[in-house]
């Protein structure tokens, strides 16, 4: 498999390549040239196999060329010791994303992708730095992925006290190759030190800097997976995804290309709906964005946005998916009737998948769809502050229960380049 740029055809490269790199030369995205698709084996029995089995059916052709048989086997099973239940809450089926270890869906793509940069750089000298500016969420996944990965090491960077004190600690309470900087300052004044840091000539001289963040096709390529094994157990499902980069929907859409038995998708935004508005208007417009109580999702200029239109027309998007936005009321609301009807706690972001499928529903624009599967990216015990003064006492994973438990060691600094650098 050859990947390309999103802006030029002939900026060609390996998966290697491509996921090492994350940003084409030219700033595009890496496209696969052709997606795979399953073998009318593997698809007939998407419905039985283990997810661990999935997952090689579904990454293998995407790697081939870079990464064997047998050890793409062996970073599958070290990846997800979890899995992709899909429940029932009411009417509905919930892909549980969360059971594995930061309890949100990015621990799919961040632990694949730290198993990946490890074996592509195997025998290398440099060491790699990873470096990820985060506003929360994404910082976690990547630190835990990376976690004691020889050869490489993590520096975290998010803005000091606007993160949860749960999120701090999934940060900052790893040590060994995990460093967490506290900056005082915004998160955008962490990505701009990130940035600033991937320009700087005397840094790349002294180590090979890298990034995690959901642009990466090595992340994105993990996430089809769970997408093929809810399917092959609800034929024909639509799916609710909540989004904020669109990373997870890009992973979706290949899923369905591959030939997953998935009907339809629907794009779930908060107020932050520059796709939503696509989808209707076919103008693609992105603004500032605003804060929500799904804050993963405060985006309003989604990454992916390119990935996904360089795949598909707005013609062909419209057949596929619809989308829909919820406001931070409608969530809230959501969170209580789930609860109360079903006894199902459902996190914000959920909660906003739930809700834009209801609203399409109602709209009389789901008639006749079989299985609607909502994905839940995130459990809610994540989010207490939100789902507790609405629910009661949410119960809380045991993967939680552990990081709370950590101490914090982290090093505060201020939005300059120059004292980043001093902690590279
Ligand atoms: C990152 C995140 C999202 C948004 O996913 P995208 O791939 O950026 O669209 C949704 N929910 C949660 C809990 C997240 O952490």
């Amino acid at each position: 498999m050859r990947y390309y740029s999103t802006r030029d055809k002939n900026q060609a490269a390996s998966f290697a390549v491509a996921a090492l790199a994350g940003l084409a030369p030219d700033g595009g995205l890496y496209i696969p040239e052709e997606i795979p698709r399953y073998s009318a084996a593997a698809k007939a029995s998407l419905g039985s196999m283990a997810y661990t089995d999935i997952a090689f059916e579904t990454i293998r052709p995407w790697v081939e060329k870079d990464i064997p048989g047998p050890i793409l086997q062996e970073m599958i099973h070290s990846a997800y010791p979890f899995a992709a239940p899909l429940v029932k809450a009411g009417d509905r089926l919930v892909l549980e994303l969360f059971h594995g270890p930061t309890a949100a869906f990015k621990d799919f793509g961040a632990r694949f992708m730290a198993r990946a940069f490890s074996y592509l750089r195997r025998g290398e000298e440099k060491p790699l730095k990873i470096l990820v500016a985060t506003s929360g969420d994404t910082g976690g996944a990547v630190a835990d992925g990376f976690y004691k990965v020889e050869g490489i090491s993590v520096t975290v960077l998010y803005p000091k006290g606007r993160v949860s004190p749960l999120q701090e600690r999934q940060i900052a309470g790893l040590k060994e190759n995990i460093c967490a900087l506290a900056v005082d300052g915004s998160f955008d004044d962490c990505q701009r030190l990130v940035k600033q840091a991937f320009g700087d000539s005397d840094l790349n001289k002294r180590m090979v800097l890298s990034s995690a963040n959901s642009i990466n096709i090595s992340r994105l390529i993990p996430q089809a997976v769970y997408y093929a094994a809810g399917a092959g157990k609800a034929s024909d499902v639509v799916f609710s995804v909540p989004s904020g980069n669109f990373g997870n929907l890009t992973a979706g859409l290949y899923a369905w290309k591959m030939g997953a038995p998935i009907k339809r998708f629907i794009a779930a935004a908060n107020i932050n709906k520059t796709v939503p508005d696509y989808l209707e208007s076919g103008n693609y417009e992105p603004r500032p964005s605003h804060a929500t109580l799904s804050n993963a999702m405060d985006v309003g200029a989604p990454s992916n946005f390119e990935r996904i239109a360089a795949h598909f027309s707005w013609q062909e998007l419209r057949q596929l998916v619809l989308g829909a936005s919820v406001t931070d009321n409608e969530t809230r609301d959501t969170i209580s009737e789930v609860h109360s009807r079903w006894g199902y706690y459902l996190d914000p972001h959920t909660a906003v998948g739930w809700r834009a499928a209801s609203t399409l529903k109602e709209a009389g624009l789901l008639a006749g769809e079989s299985a609607l599967g909502i994905l839940s990216t995130a459990h809610p015990a994540k989010f207490a502050e939100t789902v507790e003064p609405i629910t009661g006492p949410v119960p809380v994973p045991l993967s939680l229960q552990k990081a709370m438990q950590r101490s914090v060691q982290v090093q505060t600094i201020p939005a300059e380049l120059e004292a980043l650098k001093e902690c590279l």
